[in-house]
C-alpha cells in the first residue's frame, strides 16, 4: 500500500484490516464504530478495523505490529457523563482542559469551580476561556474570573467571533498541548474549535438551541492539529452534562485557591475543612489568605457533592 501524507489520499485510503497496514507507531485521531483513524508519527493517516468495543479512543497512542493493533499505555483519560448520567470516556493522554465561559449564557454557580477540580483530579491543568469580550458585559466576568482564580489557572479573555485574543491561546497550544473544551451550551466552544481549526466546520448553535440536540449528528469524537502547534480534541456533548462527578475528597485537594494550604497540611488526612481542628485551610481563611466567597463556595459545592454522595450511596449504585 503506497504511503501518502497529503489528506486527500488519505481520506481516500479504504477501511484496511490491521493486517494490510505497515508497521509503525500513531495516534488515534478519530473513533468511528469498528474503524479508527491512526496518524502515523510520520504524518500518514490510515484507517483500521477494530473489535466492537476494543475500547480504543482518541488520542491514544497505537503500535502497528504485523497487523495486530496494540495500544499502549495512557498517561491521562478524560471521561464525561451524559444527559442519562452514563459515563464516556472521550479522550487519553489529553494535557489540559478548557473551561469555556462566557457572560452570556453566564455559568451556572460553582461550574467554574467544578470543571478545575474534574480537570485536576484527571491529571490535566485547567485553563479559563472567557469567549465573547466582545459584548459589553463581559469586563465584569472577567474581573469576577480574575479575583476568583487568577492565582490558580491561566485565564484568556477573548472573542472567537472577532479573533480577539485568540493568539494567546494558540501559542498556549504551541506548547505541544493536548486539549479540549468543556463549557455549557451557547457558550461558544463550537464557534471557538472553528475559529482555532478552521478545517473542522462545525455547525455553529443558537442560543434558544438549550438541547444541543441536532447540532452535531454524531457523538464521535476527533482529533485535530492546530497550525500553530498543539491539538485539540472535539468532544461532541461536552457541556452542562459533560463534568463527570467530583468526589468530596477531591474537591478539597483541588479546589482553587487552596493549593498553598494543600495537601496534607491538616492534622486530619480526610479534612473536609469545615470546623475540623487543625485544618490548614481554616488557617488561611483565617489570615484572608483564602477570601472568605471562595471558601463560601467551597462549602455550598462541598455541600451538594456530600449530598449527591449519600444519595447514590443509598441507591448502592457507588462504593
Ligand atoms: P456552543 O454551544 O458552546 O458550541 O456555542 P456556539 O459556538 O454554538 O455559539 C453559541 C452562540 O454564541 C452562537 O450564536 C454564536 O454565534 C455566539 N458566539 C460564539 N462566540 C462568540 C463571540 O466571541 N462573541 C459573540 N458576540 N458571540 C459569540
Ligand atoms: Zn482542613
Amino acid at each position: 500500500m503506497a504511503k501518502s501524507s497529503s489528506k486527500a489520499a488519505a481520506a481516500a485510503q479504504s477501511k484496511a484490516p490491521a493486517e494490510d497496514l505497515p508497521n509503525g507507531e500513531g495516534v488515534i485521531i478519530a473513533h468511528h464504530g469498528v474503524t479508527v483513524e491512526v496518524r502515523y508519527t510520520g504524518g500518514e493517516r490510515f484507517m483500521a478495523r477494530v473489535k466492537r468495543r476494543s475500547g480504543h479512543v482518541v488520542g491514544d497512542a497505537v503500535q502497528l505490529r504485523d497487523g495486530v493493533l496494540k495500544r499502549l499505555p495512557r498517561r491521562t483519560e478524560l471521561r464525561r457523563r451524559d444527559a442519562m448520567g452514563g459515563v464516556h470516556l472521550v479522550g487519553a493522554n489529553l494535557d489540559v482542559l478548557g473551561i469555556v465561559v462566557s457572560p452570556s449564557p453566564p455559568p451556572p454557580a460553582g461550574f467554574v469551580d467544578q470543571a478545575i477540580v474534574a480537570a485536576r483530579s484527571a491529571g490535566l491543568e485547567p485553563f479559563v476561556v472567557a469567549n465573547k469580550c466582545d459584548l459589553a458585559t463581559s469586563a465584569e466576568l472577567v474581573t469576577a474570573l480574575r479575583a476568583a482564580y487568577a492565582d490558580a489557572v491561566a485565564i484568556y479573555p477573548l472573542s472567537a467571533a472577532t479573533g480577539e485574543g485568540l493568539d494567546g491561546l494558540r501559542a498556549f497550544f504551541a506548547a505541544d498541548h493536548r486539549g479540549a473544551f468543556v463549557g455549557t451550551t451557547g457558550v461558544g466552544k463550537s464557534s471557538l474549535l472553528n475559529a482555532l481549526c478552521p478545517e473542522i466546520d462545525l455547525q455553529v448553535g443558537t442560543l434558544n438551541d438549550s438541547t444541543g440536540k441536532g447540532r452535531h449528528t454524531t457523538t464521535v469524537s476527533t482529533l485535530h492539529c492546530l497550525d500553530g502547534g498543539g491539538e485539540l480534541i472535539d468532544t461532541p456533548g461536552f457541556n452542562d452534562f459533560g463534568l463527570v462527578d467530583i468526589s468530596a475528597q477531591e474537591l478539597s485537594l483541588y479546589f482553587p485557591g487552596f493549593e498553598q494550604g494543600q495537601p496534607g497540611n491538616c492534622r486530619f488526612r480526610n479534612c473536609r475543612h469545615r470546623t475540623e481542628p487543625g485544618c490548614a485551610v481554616n488557617a488561611l481563611v483565617a489570615q484572608d489568605r483564602i477570601p472568605a466567597a471562595r471558601y463560601a463556595t467551597y462549602l455550598e459545592i462541598l455541600n451538594d457533592v456530600e449530598a449527591d454522595e449519600a444519595q447514590s450511596r443509598s441507591r448502592g449504585r457507588k462504593s
